[in-house]
């Protein structure tokens, strides 16, 4: 053999290839799937690290044991793949979607250039096109509109008062943590010291300090909104300007049911778009290559940014309430 994609096909069957290098192929694990099977939700890709992607969560051991194989017999040799204008892909070598080729040395160099491990920029690089190339079918297997996300939540939060919200949502902070709130420029000199209280001092206070705060508890003590201000406790808070609130949903569900990330609670800016509360990535890896992901489905990275300000539940904006509209129990 010597086409990657015979190599590929030896592993998962069939595959109907949508371009020269990625196409939907049947889940090697699919005897585990617990959810109904649909003929878009696994994918293999050769270019990158070569990679078997399912959506369904339950089958991953098998998953990832036919990924392993995969990475282990096309990483033996060289290989090339002849793409349209004479093009070639060889084997490490990332087609990005304009169709150009990122070539295998790009990436070591953006490794170096970033202060990575080679190994970890080709999953980066790989996780970010793969993530380009099932957005549409994301979307649309997780879709979850506004409505159903009010109708789904496991507390009927939606429909209460301004203090409700703002003191149910406190809930969510472990009580030593020290939290900010305020509007975007409540920050960086010594008077900002009362807009960073213990969470005790803000169900006293009440949602009347500004519509804003962080998903980062901060130390006791600071004045000013930064990472190195940070206590450690957080929470990663999903966001995107281009994403409707009929769409986002979708990237709240994949997250939350694909990827295993809990989901604390989902708020209602009062504005165009919903924030979800999840809990933070476990580590730097983890978290990088979740930033790749959601760059890839149209979600902000600055939500990577932890001292970014996000809207607090219970503020009125604009004569409309920021709320929440999904509470886990
Ligand atoms: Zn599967």
């Amino acid at each position: 053999m010597n086409d990657p994609r015979q190599v590929a096909a030896s592993i998962v069957g069939a595959v109907d290839w949508q371009t020269e290098v990625s196409g939907f192929c049947r889940c090697p694990g699919e005897a585990l799937h617990t959810q109904q099977n649909g003929k878009k939700d696994c994918r293999v890709s050769v270019d990158g690290a070569p990679t078997i992607y399912c959506f369904h969560a339950s089958c991953s051991p098998v998953v990832a044991e036919a990924n392993r194989r995969l990475r282990r017999e096309l990483g033996d040799w060289s290989w090339e793949i002849a793409l349209p204008g004479g093009r070639v892909l060889r084997n490490g070598d990332v087609l990005q979607a304009s169709g150009e080729v990122l070539p295998r040395e790009a990436v070591q160099a953006r490794a170096r250039a970033e202060g990575r491990d080679g190994g970890e920029q080709v999953i980066l690089e790989t996780v970010r096109v793969m993530a380009e190339r099932f957005a549409p079918e994301m979307f649309e297997r997780f879709h979850w509109p506004f409505a159903q996300i009010v109708a789904d939540s496991p507390l009927q939060v939606s429909e209460r008062d301004a203090e409700d919200q703002f003191r149910t949502w406190l809930k969510l902070w472990p009580a030593h943590c020290h939290v900010w709130i305020g509007d975007v420029f409540s920050s960086g000199k010594p008077e900002h010291r009362t807009h960073f209280r213990p969470i005790a001092d803000w169900y006293q206070i009440g949602p009347c300090m500004g519509n804003f705060t962080c998903g980062s508890a901060f130390k006791p003590g600071s004045f000013r909104r930064c990472n190195e201000n940070l206590n450690g406790q957080r929470f990663l808070v999903i966001e995107s300007d281009t994403l409707a609130k009929d769409e986002v949903g979708a990237v709240f569900a994949y997250l939350n049911r694909r990827l295993r990330y809990r989901l604390h609670c989902i708020i209602d800016t009062a504005g165009k778009s919903l924030h979800a509360w999840f809990d933070a990535p476990r580590n730097r890896t983890m978290e990088a290559r979740l930033k790749a992901g959601l760059t890839a489905f149209g979600c902000d990275p600055k939500v990577f940014t932890y001292s970014q300000p996000v809207r607090v539940p219970g503020a009125w904006r604009d004569g409309k309430l920021q709320r929440l509209v999904w509470l886990k129990e």
